[in-house]
């Protein structure tokens, strides 16, 4: 049984069992800002698991897209990645423990509809209470009908209770082990089984929560009238064990991937290909779904992990097109069950080419840099290294990086640009009603129509916008022509009807400069910029200006632009006012 196979014998034996199969959410959480990425498959389920009622009913399972950069340090052993997969069911106030470890257990060893794993190899782990809630004596009975109860663990809080925060459902969990030795480890002491988990002997591969308390300010003060269910099963490591892997990189899941690395490599290092195959591979999911490399958040996950790879590529990949060749094994991997990996193979391919590039124009001298002793601020501002990758250049020579320095100097330096932006929309900046929005991004495309209908070389001089108006002043020693206006006119038109869409980022100035950003000539800007692009939808910019912003998502957004008047502001400078209906 390969992997999609598996996918799908997991979400039949649970839809045959009245479970309603739902899609996995996008890795970019929707209404959850508490969180850059979805980390679990009941991430996206919170409202439904906290008593709203889910359209589906009470009964859903799916197989969700899972980023945890808490485990980045861990990729490269058996068992962690940074993006996975993460099978789950639930019960919304439907069925409870007896119900959910039955089914996990029938899942698992059940020969036809399951797995037909070996019942000897399973351990499991249930809560041995605390102050909050008693011993979970009902997990316990429950597993004991199925496996030996040398074989069930009583674990704290630590690593056997589930809740969101302080107050809300809250409740213990059952972890489900399977022994990947090859003689099986048999019997195992508390000590014993610890001591396998830690060195990746046994994997935890399933784990159940179960909500059944209730928690206010921290202390849980009751049952809940709705209990649930939460599963999550990984399926790389479910992957491992069926296919007898001795690690997820193994697997029928990740082996092409490494092997297409191998192909392009001179050299074997077996940490560094693994990490290849993880972080290009969560990257290539990262970008499918709408984040692009950047200074801060979810473009800043990215960038960090796309730049580990451009680096460690380095030092094995001798082959100019091995990363490109990497990245289509993992998109054709992945096109039948995610299609939104292939609707974006140009997007995934020009982005991560780009990052390179700009990585690339600064990593050389970084490096040199480094050795001379630059600061982690220096080498992330100027030559955008991310703090984690001067971390581990540092500790790669025994050296340690005061993170709090760096965090401290960043802020200081947010605070700057913040301030150092402003002046450049005096109209706009403080007062950003919708109307001025989209005035500000209407003002972007006049700039970029007057390059490409009048002159290349024309630099904006000076700006503002009004709730009525955007004026912009710009370097031309002439006055329009009438069928000029009417075509910047009517180009503008054009970029709005296409529906576009607004980006912003953010780098470093000297990037922003390379890469040929619109700068307002004789304006400061800090040593980080923001930067908003406008692309015309074949992967070109048809505008790249430094800016504070705000500004529309999609130019759609902005309506019908109007030309009002060209006109001399002083010498050599023209002025153009303009509106949108
Ligand atoms: P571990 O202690 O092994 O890191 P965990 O306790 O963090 O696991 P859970 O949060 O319970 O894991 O996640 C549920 C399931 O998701 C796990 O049982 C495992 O199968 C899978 N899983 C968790 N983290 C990872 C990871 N980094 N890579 C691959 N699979 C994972
Ligand atoms: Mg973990």
């Amino acid at each position: 049984m390969n992997s999609k196979e598996l996918r799908k014998k997991y979400l039949t034996f649970f839809e045959k069992r009245e479970h309603k199969i739902i899609p996995s959410a996008s890795l970019v959480p929707e209404n959850d800002p508490s969180v850059l990425f979805n980390t679990a498959g009941m991430q996206p389920l919170v409202p439904y698991l906290l008593g709203q009622k889910h359209p589906m009913g009470r009964r859903l399972v799916n197989a969700q897209k899972c980023l945890r950069t808490g485990d980045i340090g861990e990729v490269g052993d058996n068992r962690h990645l940074t993006f996975f997969e993460m099978l789950g069911n639930w019960s919304l106030g439907d069925y409870f423990k007896e119900e959910s470890i039955k089914l996990s257990y029938l899942f698992l060893t059940d020969k036809e509809e399951g797995l037909g794993l070996d019942k000897e190899r399973i351990y499991v782990t249930v809560f041995e209470g605390d102050s909050n809630a008693p011993l979970d004596q009902k997990a316990f009975d429950i597993w004991s009908s199925y496996i030996d109860k040398n074989r069930i663990y009583f674990l704290p809080a630590r690593n056997n209770w589930w809740s969101a925060g302080d107050n809300g459902p809250c409740g213990p969990d059952t972890e489900i082990f399977y022994d990947l030795t090859e003689d099986g480890l048999g019997d195992l002491d508390k000590d014993k089984f610890l001591e396998a988990d830690a060195c990746g002997q046994v994997v935890e591969i399933w784990n159940n929560v179960f909500m059944e308390y209730e928690k206010k300010d921290g202390v849980v003060v009751g049952q809940l009238e709705n209990r649930s269910v939460d599963t999550g099963m990984g399926l790389e490591r479910i992957v491992m064990v069926t296919e007898k892997a001795d690690n997820v990189f193994e697997t029928d899941i990740l082996k092409s991937i490494i092997d297409k690395i191998k192909d392009n490599s001179k050299k074997e290092d077996v940490k560094i290909e693994r990490i290849i195959a993880d972080h290009l591979r969560a990257s290539v999911f990262i970008i499918a779904d709408g984040v692009l490399p950047s200074n801060t958040g979810r473009g800043y996950v990215l960038r960090r992990l796309l730049r580990r790879v451009i680096r460690l590529s380095d030092k094995i990949i001798f082959n100019e097109k091995g990363l490109t060749e990497v990245i289509n094994e993992i998109i054709d991997n992945y096109k039948e069950i995610y299609p939104e990996i292939l609707e974006n193979k140009k997007i995934i391919e020009k982005e991560i080419k780009n990052e390179e590039l700009r990585f690339r124009q600064t990593l050389e001298k970084g490096l040199r840099e480094f050795e001379k002793g630059a600061s982690p601020f220096v080498l992330y501002t100027t030559y955008g290294f991310p703090i984690e990758l001067t971390e581990e250049l540092a500790s790669e020579k025994g050296q340690v990086i005061d993170r709090e320095e760096f965090e401290e100097k960043v802020k200081e330096h947010q605070e700057l640009s913040r301030t150092a932006g402003a002046p450049m929309f005096k109209g706009g900046l403080a007062n950003t009603s919708d109307r001025i929005v989209r005035l500000h991004t209407a003002h972007h495309l006049v700039l970029a129509g007057l390059q490409e209908i009048v002159d290349k070389k024309i630099k904006q001089r000076g700006s503002n916008i009004t709730e009525e108006r955007l004026r912009i002043d710009f370097m031309f020693d002439r006055k329009l022509t009438e069928e000029e206006k009417q075509e910047v006119e009517d180009w503008v038109n054009d970029k709005i009807n296409r529906s576009l869409p607004v980006v912003r980022k953010e780098m470093p100035k000297d990037e922003a400069s390379l890469i040929g950003a619109e700068m307002e000539f004789g304006s400061k800007y800090p040593d980080i910029v923001s930067v908003y692009m406008i692309e015309d939808g074949e992967g070109n910019f048809i505008s790249k200006e430094f800016c504070g912003g705000p500004h529309v998502k999609n130019t759609k957004e902005i309506g019908s632009f109007k030309i009002l008047k060209e006109e001399a502001s002083s010498a050599g400078v023209r002025r153009i006012k303009a509106t949108i209906i």
